[in-house]
């Protein structure tokens, strides 16, 4: 069992529908030594890729993607979310439903951040049903730069996302693999490597 497995098993929730709770290190205080040593995972894991950026989405992905950034040596850029947009001319715009919340949001990248010549990171917490992902993946493709890779904290096994993403042919790391949990006693089940 590595580091954050470990630790999802000491202080994650299992909440009703599917939902883990890791908002003791992860999702609302947040535990920077424990995003240090991801960053450093997702460093070795994705080794000799011409990485230059690294793109995640508000909120929760912000922290472990500028802590992991320091181990690649470049710069962070967030997709942010909009309920409307009047400035599609100079934005990348992708549709997203959120899986804790059920809403649909656009989210945006300024035009100015990403372009052809970027090989990009994508990193975000979750991965779940793989919305926010797709709607990642489509805003670099739409700037016409390479996604290098995708590094994910905690990937959800038992919902469909992770095999989408592998299916599409991407390069996708996943630090915990959660296959099971139950909500009445609170057991988690890690994939094996
Ligand atoms: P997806 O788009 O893959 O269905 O869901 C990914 C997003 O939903 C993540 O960015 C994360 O914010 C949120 N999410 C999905 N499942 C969970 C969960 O079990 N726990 C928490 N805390 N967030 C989740």
């Amino acid at each position: 069992m590595n580091f954050l497995e470990e630790r999802i098993l000491k202080d994650g929730i299992v909440k009703e529908g599917n939902v883990l709770k890791v908002d003791s290190f992860l999702n609302h205080q947040m535990d920077i030594a424990l995003f240090d040593k991801m960053g450093k995972e997702f460093k070795s894991r994705f080794d000799g890729k011409p990485i230059n950026k690294i793109l995640t989405i508000e909120a929760s992905g912000i922290g472990i993607a500028a802590v992991t950034a320091q181990h690649f040596g470049v710069p962070v850029v967030f997709a942010k979310k909009a309920k409307s947009i009047n400035l599609e001319g100079e934005m990348y715009v992708a549709e997203v439903e959120s899986f804790t919340h059920r809403t649909k949001n656009q989210v945006i990248v300024a035009k100015k951040f990403l372009n052809q010549d970027d090989h990009v990171l994508i990193i975000d917490d979750f991965l779940a049903n793989g919305c926010a992902l797709q709607g990642l993946i489509q805003i670099v493709q739409s700037a016409g730069a390479a996604v290098e890779g995708i590094g994910i904290a905690i990937e959800k096994g038992f919902q469909p996302g992770g095999q989408i993403i592998r299916n599409l042919g991407f390069h996708l790391e996943s630090l915990a693999i959660v296959d099971q949990m139950d909500e009445a006693t609170g057991a988690i089940t890690f994939r094996e490597k």
